[in-house]
């Protein structure tokens, strides 16, 4: 009951935010109600959104109505329409498949291409102009990592966007696109280049980020390799490993007042010691740099992303956007 009058009162608040849009409440006869699902026919042409707005009582909702229906964005008066209410699939498998989340990992951005890790605006610009066009969505990371664990089901076409390192080019030129398409993501940033000169992120410029919802998480102190070395120590390897893992996490409390439950491996690279050390620290997930989206029953310290280089096109990024592994489950 509580749930259902939470529901009516967005609904309420909903209609009133979106006045002097375009037809916002759906005018569809409803045909069929249960729990999970209602069945509505439209009386004129109507989107996802239109819908969702009205029955789910959030417009951002319209995946639910999109994946449910194969991806219809649009529906035709007196087509009928099943609208489910809640998550049906939170795993993403299905009798020909499973679903796959792509994490994708940019570094330096700058007005211009330069090497294969800075990427020239513009074709970062265009690149997630092409993931809102095509109807991709992109979550956050702690919303995919619900997903890992079974609490969330994640749209169909899911992508997650991360920055490593912590350069300050992603508040000139990341930022401003982001903030306009309404995309999260997530910042790995080492802790001994915050605030390390002008293209360095410093702690105040991390701050307002943060407050506006982007994500700041652990990418180790020095950036260094966090396997063994050759020679070194138990004892030493200790030392070193609380120096990388557990006090970037104390330092995110005082500077940013929230701790971290997420670590990207300097390059990618990792070992079966450096993963007990990691779980140990109580990190939640781990990011590594592997050419492959994720299914949902990923290791949760050994999740793969994909690296956008500078030299890459339009096609060749659409690449990296890999959703279904096809696979006769049945
Ligand atoms: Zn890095």
């Amino acid at each position: 009951m509580r749930a259902l009058s939470l529901g009516a009162a967005l609904l309420v608040l909903g209609g009133c935010a979106s006045i002097g849009s375009a037809p916002d409440r759906s005018t569809a006869t409803v045909v069929g109600e249960s729990e999970d699902f209602i069945v509505a026919v439209p009386v004129r042409n109507e989107t996802s959104a239109t819908l969702a707005r009205t029955y789910l009582a959030d417009a951002t909702k319209a995946w639910m109505i999109e994946d449910f229906n194969r991806g219809a964005r649009t529906f035709a008066a007196g087509q009928r329409v099943v609208i489910p209410r809640r998550p049906w699939n939170p795993a993403g498998v299905e009798p020909t498949g499973y679903q796959l989340v792509p994490i994708l990992v940019y570094h330096n951005l700058g007005p211009q291409s330069k090497g294969r890790l800075t990427l020239g605006s513009g074709a970062f610009a265009e690149q997630m102009r092409y993931l809102k066009r095509e109807g991709y969505r992109v979550v956050s990371l702690a919303e995919f990592v619900e997903w890992l664990r079974l609490k969330r089901q994640l749209p169909r076409k899911s992508v997650v966007l991360t920055f490593d390192d912590g350069y300050h080019s992603f508040r000139d030129y990341a930022y401003p696109v982001l903030k306009q398409l309404g995309f999260p993501a997530t910042l790995f940033v080492y802790t001994d280049y915050v605030g390390a000169g002008r293209n360095a992120l410093s702690w105040d410029d991390l701050k307002p980020l943060v407050a506006e919802g982007f994500d700041v998480q652990a990418h180790s102190k020095t950036h260094g390799d966090l396997r063994r070395l050759a020679g070194e120590t138990d004892a030493q390897y200790a030392r070193r490993m609380q120096a990388e893992l557990a006090d970037p996490p104390l330092l995110f409390q005082r500077q940013l007042g929230h701790g971290v439950q997420f670590l990207a491996y300097p390059y990618g690279r990792f070992d079966d010691a450096l993963l007990a050390r990691v779980q140990e620290q109580g990190y939640a997930a781990a990011f590594t740099v592997r050419r492959e989206s994720n299914p949902s029953f990923v290791r949760p310290l050994q999740i793969s992303r994909s690296q956008v280089y500078s030299e890459m096109t339009l096609e060749q990024f659409a690449k990296n956007l890999n959703l279904f592994h096809e696979e006769n489950l049945r």
